[in-house]
């Protein structure tokens, strides 16, 4: 009875009754599911020939000569770190507009992040800012491509010539700079292949690079400090014997995971198509409110539109972005924030004294960013209901 009477008063409410969009929902298919029974049917369940299919396809698809595959993006980061010998003492510049992976990866090594502020219109480290934060003890810049749209590598490479660059691209696959695929500009790039991530394995990474010596170190890395080719010492090919030349990770991806990611690869280029035209309607349908500030793009680059993050203008809007997300919520809506400031998160204050107001533009940006639900399973009706949802809640609390 209750419910009945619920339904009922939510079924007056208007557009609230509504079916719940999901922030987030994973674009996967029966190819998924029929590549992964093939690895387990196959026996081979670890690192496998999948994993070195996807290592292959992956570094052809972006223009590297070498592919590693690993189970995060984070140990992705952590090995690219590693493998350049960085250690304590060393620093390593990045953007305080990330996840939580980038500091630590970093702060696994026992180096400091010293953090670099944003350009307010990309969200992307700024170069200026990025050049003033090195110093002697400078060992590498770990710009990362928010949402998807590529940093400014040619100024950061200018800026900073002495210096190897690390490109978090957990939101860049598929993205480029002029014709070159992120992946192949920078001495190592690190994709994520996390669940909500272009491309996915359900958990994965990869490092891209062109480097033949610090991709066997970097594989070296992913598997304990083995020698070479342990991954095949239960096969024909394979021996009992190995050696631990080094202290590694266990951080290598199994034939599992790559089998989702070998089949998502197949309709890569669709996925992306469709999360562009996604973008490209929210562009026509919130332009002119001026309650909204758009996401960048920027001339000669390809945008992976991993994610639409839009701004609140609080000179035009009454409610803040925390607000924002309530409304929407009651409407059917999820959204989410990306990023809260790296450096005003309780570990971060202890540990190093940041305080509000180190990172103004970082601080401002991200306290009225709001992410809109993009994905291939977006329908263009779902697109035009958060679309009109968001002009009706910015017209009713205008100022
Ligand atoms: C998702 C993400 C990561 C970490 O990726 P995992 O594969 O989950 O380790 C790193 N950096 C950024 C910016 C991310 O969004």
């Amino acid at each position: 009875m209750k419910r009945a009477g619920g339904d009922r008063r939510r079924r007056t409410a208007g557009p609230s009754t509504r079916r719940f969009i999901p922030f987030y929902r994973p674009f996967t298919d029966e190819r998924d599911v029929r590549e992964v029974a093939g690895s387990i049917r196959s026996g081979w369940l670890t690192t496998g020939p999948k994993v070195r299919a996807l290592e292959e396809r992956i570094a052809q698809r972006v223009g590297a000569r070498h592919g590693v595959a690993v189970n995060s993006c984070t140990a992705a980061l952590h090995l690219a770190l590693a493998a350049l010998g960085i250690g304590p003492g060393d620093e390593v510049v990045t953007s305080p507009y990330t996840f939580a992976a980038t500091g630590e990866a970093i702060l696994y090594l026992g180096a400091r992040p010293v953090l670099a502020d944003i350009d307010a219109r990309t969200l992307n480290l700024d170069p200026e800012a990025a050049a003033r934060a090195i110093t002697r003890r400078t060992r590498a810049l770990v710009p990362v491509h928010i949402a998807g749209l590529p940093c400014d590598l040619k100024a950061l490479r200018a800026l900073a010539r002495r210096v190897p660059i690390v490109e978090d691209a957990a939101h860049a696959i598929g993205a480029s700079i002029g014709r070159r695929p992120i992946g192949a500009i920078s001495e190592m790039t690190c994709f994520s292949f996390y669940a909500t991530k272009n491309l996915t394995t359900g958990e994965g990474g990869m490092v891209t690079l062109d480097d033949r010596r610090l991709a066997d170190r970097l594989r070296r890395l992913s598997l304990h400090g083995l020698t070479r080719d342990a991954w095949k010492r239960y096969t024909r090919a394979g021996t009992w014997r190995y050696d631990v030349v080094e202290l590694g990770f266990k951080y290598n991806m199994t034939d599992v995971a790559a089998a989702i990611g070998l089949a998502q690869l197949s309709r890569f280029d669709r996925m992306q198509r469709r999360r562009l035209r996604i973008a490209e309607r929210y562009h026509r349908r919130l332009a002119g409110e001026e309650a909204f500030e758009l996401p960048a793009t920027v001339r000669g680059m390809t945008h992976a539109w991993h994610l639409y993050i839009l701004r609140l203008a609080p000179e035009v809007l009454r409610i803040g972005r925390d607000e924002l997300i309530e409304i929407l919520r009651d409407r059917g809506v999820g959204t989410s924030v990306h990023f809260q400031p790296l450096h005003l998160h309780s570990y971060y204050r202890r540990t190093f004294g940041y305080r509000p107001g180190d990172f103004p533009v970082t601080e401002r940006e991200s306290a009225r960013a709001l992410s809109l639900p993009l994905y291939p399973g977006l329908s263009d009706g779902d697109v035009d209901r958060i679309a009109d949802t968001l002009l009706e809640i910015a017209r009713r609390h205008r100022r």
